[in-house]
């Protein structure tokens, strides 16, 4: 194959892990192509992930106020009623101008977007649809995919991912969501603020695996009250559909009597897995771990060099923003520079109401380390603006180091809470100590008070509690 063009860094996958590797590299003076094979660019989290989920969540939440929480303001809307074409065409309309952006900012970077499929023939050669280029520097940044379950085929009709789950037509009479993670409750959320019964299937005793255990277990309560059902400690192992629903059958995770269950809709939502299907990988000789991530150094080096690989398809959790910084740090590795990311400091949010958002270590963790520490704890009850806002679910937790009072983790369950984690996650970047953000001033009234509060109480001396 005649070689079409060569350039420095190509990399495979234009999410953003990708798109942002490829600006990054091109600010730093080299030639850059990304190639990617969807028809936008922006991967999961703009065409099917981050974005348009949070454009559902944000409507649902505003039906729900509209429907259950203006009265208490004194707002009285009569006929309230759902459009959810219109609410479908927004979240297009949000999605479509995200990944134009990015379009934009490949045109203002020169970064070539190079549409198809690559593959990598050789170390330092990709060929995409037939047409061969050269590059120094190979990244593979091609995302993951929804992990199958064995039993429960998914046709993106009655049995849906995360991908159907955000483009239903019509808001399901009973929607069954397979699996307790972040992705499944933000599209039970969505859909049971519209209407829906909701039951959730968990294969562990509880939700939210990764996250701070008393947090999940205020989360399971709060989302509890919202109506929605937990079954907790409980596998489905077969699901047969049809044109009136769905029928699933439902085991004890322990083993145990099956029993029969009945869903106009399924989300299979039990996680997600590295995807490298097509890439050559194997052909080349590039390394994978047991769960199909992509083995990579402390420099995102695989084994073959000139082969890099970040984002979704390497170890790590699969969050946007990792995968954006991964990208950042090995751009400058690239050009010489001394890039990193610290994997102590990567904040986890779950967009439902309340949010829940988490960084660093969690109390579980810090128990098996053996590690002695203080906690500091502050609700959202004694929150004035929590109050104003009517939104006193859930409280603020900070892990503070025993001996140097060094914030190990802090964990956060309440109103935005994932713009208040940004506060505590600048404070570990500096290595700052509880005490450190309970001496800065904070505005009155913020729900940023209650960051403060639950960093006083580190030391036993909330003020307003
Ligand atoms: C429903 C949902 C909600 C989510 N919400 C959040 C959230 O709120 N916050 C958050 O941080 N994360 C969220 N995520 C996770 C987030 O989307 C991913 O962590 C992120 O997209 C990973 O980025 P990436 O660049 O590694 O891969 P991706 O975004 O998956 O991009 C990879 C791209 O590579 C392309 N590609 C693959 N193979 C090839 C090939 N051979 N040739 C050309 N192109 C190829 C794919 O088409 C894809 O566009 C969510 C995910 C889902 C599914």
């Amino acid at each position: 194959m005649a070689i079409s063009e060569s350039f420095d860094v190509i990399v495979i996958g234009g999410g953003p892990g990708g798109y942002i590797c490829a600006i990054r590299a091109a600010q730093l003076g080299m030639k850059v192509a990304c190639v990617e094979k969807r028809a936008t660019l922006g991967g999961t989290c703009l065409n099917v992930g981050c974005i348009p989920s949070k454009a559902l969540l944000q409507s649902s939440e505003e039906f729900f106020h509209a429907t259950h929480a203006l009265a208490d303001h004194g707002v009285l809307v009569d006929g309230v009623k759902l459009d959810l074409a219109r609410m479908q065409a927004r979240k297009e309309e949000v999605v479509s101008a995200n990944v134009k952006g990015v379009e934009f900012l490949f045109k203002k970077n020169k970064v070539v977007w190079v549409k198809g499929t690559a593959r990598i023939s050789a170390p330092g050669q990709v060929d995409v649809d037939g047409t061969s280029y050269t590059a120094k520097h190979i990244v593979i940044a091609t995302g993951s995919e929804s992990v199958p379950l064995p039993g429960v085929a998914v046709d993106e009709r009655k049995i849906i991912s995360s991908t159907g789950g955000l483009e239903l037509a019509a808001v399901p009479k009973h929607l069954l969501v397979i699996g307790g993670g972040y992705i499944g409750l933000e599209l039970g959320s969505v859909w049971r603020r519209l209407g829906a019964e909701v039951t959730v299937v968990e294969f562990l005793e509880r939700i939210v695996p990764a996250m701070d255990g008393e947090v999940a277990r205020h989360f399971q309560r709060a989302l509890t009250k919202q109506g929605i059902k937990f079954r907790l400690g409980t596998k489905v192992t077969a699901a047969r559909g049809g044109d009136d629903g769905v029928t699933l059958i439902l085991e004890p995770a322990k083993g145990g009597v099956a029993e029969e269950m009945r869903a106009d809709i399924v989300l299979v939502a039990i996680g997600r897995r590295p995807y490298t299907q097509g890439l050559g990988l194997a052909e080349v000789g590039v390394a994978l771990d047991t769960r199909g991530c992509v083995q990579t150094d402390a420099h995102y080096a695989t084994n073959i060099p000139g082969i890099h690989a970040l984002g979704d398809a390497i170890a790590g959790p699969m969050l946007a923003h990792k995968a954006g910084e991964e990208g950042v740090a090995l751009a400058e590795i690239l050009a010489g520079q001394a890039g990193h990311v610290n994997y102590g400091v990567i904040p986890g949010v779950v967009y439902t109401a309340p949010e829940m958002a988490s960084i660093g270590q969690t109390e579980e963790e810090l128990k098996e380390s053996g590690v002695a520490y203080n906690v500091g704890k502050f609700p959202f009850t004694a929150n004035g603006r929590a109050r104003a806002m009517g939104a006193m679910e859930g409280f603020v937790k900070i892990l503070a180091d025993a001996k140097t009072d060094k914030i190990l983790g802090a964990h956060i369950i309440g109103p935005d809470a994932g713009t208040l984690i940004a506060e505590l996650a600048t404070a570990m970047e500096f290595g700052a100590s509880a005490e450190d953000v309970a001496r800065i001033c904070h505005a009155h009234p913020t729900l940023n008070e209650a960051v403060k509060e639950a960093a006083l109480a580190v030391a036993d001396r909330a003020l307003h509690i």
